[in-house]
């Protein structure tokens, strides 16, 4: 059994140790929001297999400690005495996978000490090599390499990569040991107001908020519905966090409120659509914010907020086809990420850029008790701009292809913001 000789200490006894080493991981804080953890497996009695810390599944692993089986004169912990070894007649592969209390992972490293070139892969949630790193050679005390033993292995991913969900470590069959196996993740949860949707009339009867446009008798209400959804989906598929203010046709606000307008096809409320919002149908906007009850404090600290909107006023010439509003804290570097995003799949027209303006009257942005975070309210192209007859926009706004190449570049500006914000 070379593998396993080679760890085990020749001149020492095994003895386990019954003892619970008080430390049992190192945490510290990596920027405003990343959570770095280090985990040491000092808290973890020897000779256990298949260790389960912190919401991370070691496989393949078993934990020796030095004074114990471990032969630390070659193979020293890098701290503590207690390491990873790659199980005694297993594939010589240890496998790590994160639970979804740990999302979003953005780095990865860990000390390894092997008999040969030890290789750390790291891959996304399908199963796709994202980066992989190797210690190039044999590195216990001894080998004569020149390469120190606890070498440290390292990857971190690009703003907006896919994240991390499972990294291996292998040796093509030899023995190797692991120590401080440190991960870095993202806790933002991705809060997606769809803006608008159903409300109650006088008569207790569902109506939009929003008229049906000219030509292809669409709803804001249902293409804000549309791209969160888009967003959502994408945010799911790559393993992320996200909570939404609605999911179906109907706002969240759920009185009577205002007065059905017939000609319109629309409800009619008298106060503008984000004063007030304390009464009538403008409650519907504070209520939305009622969704950060939802989350635990650490969690707001790490939540980054979107509004989605298209434009039914006028002005296109002046604020351009898209606009993004802000209020609070980073949302100005928010807001123009995602115009931006928005802008790269359809480009602006006439007048460059479009609108990025500080606008606390957006009731949704404002800060308040339970919602202090960055946000952004996105207006996604005009359905209707009768100053200009505009139907260009409105044509994109029907088109799938285009609604879900804006969405999933949405989707990214908001990761990438948050990657950047935990850097
Ligand atoms: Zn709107």
């Amino acid at each position: 059994m070379h593998r396993y000789k080679r760890l085990l200490a020749m001149t020492h006894p095994i003895t386990r140790s019954k003892c619970i080493v008080a430390l049992l991981l190192m945490l510290a804080v990596g920027g405003a929001t990343a959570k770095e953890t280090t985990l040491g497996f000092d808290g973890v009695t020897e000779l256990v297999s298949n260790p389960k810390i912190e919401g991370v599944t070691f496989s393949g692993a078993t934990v020796l400690a030095c004074g114990g089986a471990l032969n630390c004169g070659q193979f020293p912990p890098a701290s503590g005495s207690n390491i990873l070894y790659d199980t005694s007649g297993g594939s010589g592969v240890i496998t790590v996978t994160f639970d979804k209390t740990v999302k979003a992972v953005t780095k990865v490293s860990a000390k390894i000490t092997g008999n040969r070139a030890i290789t750390m892969a790291a891959f996304d949630v399908d199963g796709n090599l994202l980066k992989s790193m190797t210690t190039g050679g044999p590195n216990y005390i001894g080998a004569g390499t020149g390469i120190s033993p606890n070498t440290l292995l390292s990857i971190a991913l690009d703003p907006g990569s896919k994240k991390i969900s499972k990294v291996t470590f292998r040796d093509s069959g030899n023995t190797f040991t692991i120590d401080d196996f440190s991960f870095t993740y993202d806790p933002a949860t991705y809060i997606i107001d769809a803006g608008h949707g159903k409300l109650l009339d006088e008569n207790n009867v569902r109506r939009y908020q929003r008229p049906a446009t000219p030509t292809y008798n669409l709803r804001e209400d249902n293409l804000t519905l549309l791209f969160a959804g888009i967003i959502r989906d994408k945010l799911k598929k790559d393993g992320l966090s996200y909570l939404e203010t609605r999911t179906g046709e109907n706002a969240p606000w759920n009185e009577r409120c205002g007065k059905y307008d017939a000609k319109n096809d629309q409800i009619y409320y008298p106060q503008p659509d984000y004063k007030e919002g304390t009464n009538g149908c403008g409650s519907d906007l504070r209520n939305r914010m009622r969704i950060f009850d939802k989350l635990e404090t650490k969690e707001k600290n790490g939540a980054v907020f979107i509004s989605l909107h298209t434009n039914g006023g006028s002005g296109r010439l002046i604020k351009g086809r898209t606009q993004a509003y802000w209020c609070q804290k980073d949302s100005d570097k928010l807001s123009i990420k995602v115009r931006n995003a928005i802008q790269g799949v359809v480009p602006p027209l006439f007048t460059g850029n479009g609108l990025i303006e500080k606008n606390c009257d957006l009731i949704v942005l404002a800060a308040t008790e339970e919602f202090n975070a960055p946000g952004t309210l996105a207006e996604i192209l005009y359905h209707l701009d009768a100053s200009l007859g505009n139907t260009d926009d409105e044509k994109i706004l029907n088109d799938a292809g285009k609604r879900q190449q804006i969405g999933e570049a949405i989707a990214k500006a908001l990761v990438e913001f948050s990657d950047e914000k935990n850097k």
